[in-house]
């Protein structure tokens, strides 16, 4: 109903008379960036499936840098021109279909390959950067400007340089991680015969699939993190992210090169051998990823009887509080009940941390000191 009122809407957008477009109206860059965000959706489309094409010598293309290249500067002309027309016309449909549909391609774009996971070089990590930033940034900034936790904060606050820079590298190396990841499970699956699980697993309904892997990756995800507090070796490279005095959706980024690759390969695992369907475990990827910055970003609100299903940000700035009260507690990322379960859950009512950080502050700043502070004496 709502789909079809509002395609009719974005008709007459486009079909509006001259004198309500003219130049500087954000008629021509909405326009211009619903196309950019469809021409990016098609292409993407035909990037991940060239099997599409009844053309063979065209499925070489996409596997062609320039393809990626191209496409990459189409992706980054729909934001550009969904933002600047989201800002100067009135009307904010044709923005926010331009703004949507780049979105939605960047995102299809964005899911794991799961078949080639060859490194492809460092340019495949650059335009994997740039896309991830103004994808996130467009969601979250506009969020944290709305229902901002700490208003005065601005967008590129204190040490944004640092944490964005933590962005950059975890993207340049989306390949190498994504290996690393791999490999735990692969090992598992290679030695061990999981045959009728895995049937079991992936004839669950889809829905099903995704809860599952929620509970599971967030079990394994709570341990580890546990392990991460508790042991002094591992917390000294879990202090890194620990560090961020700011929380915003790019201080969650924040985090040692070697504490990623055993995080993710770790809570990876369980998933993946248990063998869901592929489509069940790329959703979730987009959706961790996505999740994961919302409970770090500078977001107010209560959110209800949620709270007590799901983590929300207040949850998660708990586990960053500097106060004593806060320190190794919440540790879950998706159910709060797992804290509740393992008796570390703390959520004052209403109340949120007087600051982040840990008491202190033994971590020194910039990315090349806090890569080297795990092994110092
Ligand atoms: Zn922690
Ligand atoms: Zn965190």
């Amino acid at each position: 109903m709502y789909t079809v009122k509002f395609l009719r809407k974005v008709r007459s957008e486009l079909d509006a008379p001259r004198e309500e477009r003219p130049f500087g109206s954000g008629w021509i860059s909405g326009s211009v960036g619903l196309l950019a965000g469809i021409v990016g959706l098609l292409m993407v489309i035909a990037l991940r499936n060239p099997s599409l094409t009844t053309v063979p010598q065209l499925a070489a293309v996409y596997k062609d840098v320039p393809f990626r290249i191209v496409l990459y500067f189409v992706l980054c002309a729909g934001f550009v021109l969904a933002a600047l027309s989201l800002v100067l016309r009135k009307d904010k449909t044709l923005g926010g279909a331009a703004m949507a549909v780049t979105m939605l391609a960047t995102m299809i774009g964005m899911l794991p390959a799961h078949r080639d996971y060859g490194v492809e070089g460092i340019f495949f990590g650059l335009d994997f950067f740039i896309l991830n930033v103004l994808f996130t940034g467009a969601l979250f900034i506009p969020i944290e400007r709305i229902f901002p936790k700490n208003p005065e904060q601005p967008v590129l606050r204190d040490e944004w340089r640092e944490d964005l820079f933590y962005y950059l590298v975890s993207s340049l190396f989306i390949q190498v991680l994504t290996y690393l990841t791999f490999a735990p499970s692969n090992f598992v699956t290679h030695t061990h015969d999981l045959g009728t699980i895995r049937a079991f697993a992936n004839g669950l309904p889809w829905i099903v699939q995704f809860v599952a892997i929620m509970l599971f990756t967030d079990f394994a995800q709570y341990w580890l993190h546990r392990a991460f507090h508790r042991v002094p070796a591992l917390w000294r490279f879990h202090a890194v992210h620990h560090s961020a005095k700011s929380m915003d959706w790019i201080a969650g980024a924040r985090m040692h090169f070697l504490e990623i690759i055993i995080l993710r390969s770790v809570t990876a695992t369980p998933m993946l051998v248990i063998g869901f369907q592929e489509s069940a475990i790329q959703a979730y990827t987009l959706l961790v990823y996505v999740y994961s910055t919302f409970i770090h970003s500078n977001v107010r609100g209560s959110f209800g009887f949620l709270e007590k299903i799901l983590v929300v940000p207040r949850f998660h700035h708990w586990h960053h509080g500097i106060e004593k009260e806060a320190t190794d507690v919440n540790f879950a990322i998706h159910f709060p009940f797992l804290d509740r379960m393992f008796g570390t859950y703390h959520l004052p009512e209403g109340k949120w941390p007087n600051g982040y950080g840990i008491a202190g502050h033994p971590v020194p700043k910039g990315y090349w000191k806090q890569l080297l502070y795990p092994f110092q004496r």
